[in-house]
């Protein structure tokens, strides 16, 4: 059987890849976990932990919350350069 040339079965042709990078630097061909958005090995197993239970939080500059923020602070900014050209 030669893994390569055969076809694979339409379910995983349809399948959402998970995408998460790998060591080599390539993206991850295997088929995400059902309703996730990674495979198993890629943390679609696990619950994502958000805010400041997560390891990796560090400072809150990067919560969702700071990142509208900034947005919604740009957004204004930008109004009232144009409304001051007027
Ligand atoms: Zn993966």
């Amino acid at each position: 059987m030669n893994r390569l040339t055969d076809p694979l079965p339409k379910l995983l042709t349809n399948a959402k890849l998970c995408g998460a990078k790998t060591r080599a630097g390539s993206s991850c061909r295997c088929p995400a976990l059902r309703g996730k958005s990674r495979c198993r090995r890629h943390g679609g197993l696990s619950i994502p932990v958000w805010g400041a239970a997560n390891g990796a939080y560090r400072h809150g500059g990067m919560t969702n919350e700071a990142i509208e923020l900034r947005r919604e602070v740009s957004r204004l900014l930008k109004q009232i350069r144009n409304d001051a050209h007027v």
